[in-house]
């Protein structure tokens, strides 16, 4: 059976290594199907390509996208598309143009808590120009002696109703999908279990995204409990849709599991990979 990862970060969003060396890193721990899935971003697809090159890994083209569905923020991960697509790339674009302002906007409402120096501090961790995110910020924070780690920051700072949280209007869930799905992909809800929702909003957002389009949900994610996993590979069969799988890994030392650390999908879930 062949092993799948296919959700994972880069130097060109959030992530702590280079596209190269993911995919070196995945395919020594025996990945055999890995997806890259920068924020809002498809630059990195290229390196990882050519370091996949003359290697058994099969590298699927894959990006995350940044949604505002009622005023949440979602996930919805980008698999198998045509990063040259060109309403693709004006989306991305699009949703990556509001993150400068944004992180100006965190910096001042850390300042307001009392913490200085946030935005020059976050872009010390910046390593995409065009992606300042709230990992930055957790990084500078972690840096600055205001937290343990990264996600002790996200317990204090950055999410909503705590210090340095400021909401923001991502892309749509129909845009989203439907730029995806321009770019020959299949749009899968990302780490279904970790937003803040009640269970009859989680619920409304998967007949949302099945509504709008949406082909997957990540059924194996790293915030998932065993109880979750099955109720989400059940969601999946009731509402259509097929499962998906993915480490989110973002770099040694910051992430729940490593590349390819995750057990097969659940029996009675078609895998989002069945048709490609
Ligand atoms: P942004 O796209 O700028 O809003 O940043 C979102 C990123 O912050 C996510 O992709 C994660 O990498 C990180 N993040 C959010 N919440 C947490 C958390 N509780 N623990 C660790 N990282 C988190
Ligand atoms: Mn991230
Ligand atoms: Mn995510
Ligand atoms: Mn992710």
């Amino acid at each position: 059976m062949l092993r799948y990862d296919l959700h994972c970060h880069s130097t060109h969003s959030d992530g702590l290594l280079a596209p190269a060396e993911v995919v070196r890193r995945a395919a020594s721990r025996g990945v055999d199907v890995l997806a890259l899935t920068d924020h809002d971003e498809v630059a990195g697809l290229p390196e990882a390509q050519e370091a996949a090159r003359g290697t058994s890994l099969k590298l699927v083209f894959g990006s995350e996208l940044s949604v505002s569905w009622n005023d949440v923020t979602i996930h919805v991960v980008a698999l198998r598309i045509d990063p040259a697509n060109p309403r693709l790339l004006a989306g991305l674009a699009a949703i990556r143009s509001g993150r400068e302002t944004r992180g100006q906007r965190i910096a001042e409402a850390l300042r307001s808590a009392g913490i200085s120096g946030a935005w020059e501090g976050a872009l010390r961790h910046v390593t995409n120009e065009r992606l300042v995110s709230r990992t930055h910020f957790a990084r500078f924070l972690v840096e600055a002696g205001h937290a343990r780690d990264v996600k002790d920051v996200f317990s204090r700072y950055l999410t909503p109703g705590l210090p340095g949280y400021v909401s923001h209007d991502w892309a749509t869930l129909a845009d989203a999908i439907d730029w995806i799905h321009a770019a020959g992909g299949d749009a899968v809800l990302a780490h279904p279990g970790r937003y803040k929702v009640t269970p009859s909003e989680l619920t409304q957002l998967i007949a949302d995204f099945r509504s709008a389009g949406g082909d997957a949900i990540e059924v194996l994610s790293p915030s998932h409990s065993a109880a979750q996993v099955t109720q989400f590979a059940s969601l999946a069969r009731v509402h259509g849709l097929r499962g998906s799988m993915g480490s989110d890994y973002h770099g040694p030392g910051e992430s729940l599991l490593d590349l390819g650390d995750l057990p097969p999908l659940p029996a009675g879930v078609t895998p989002v990979w069945t048709n490609w």
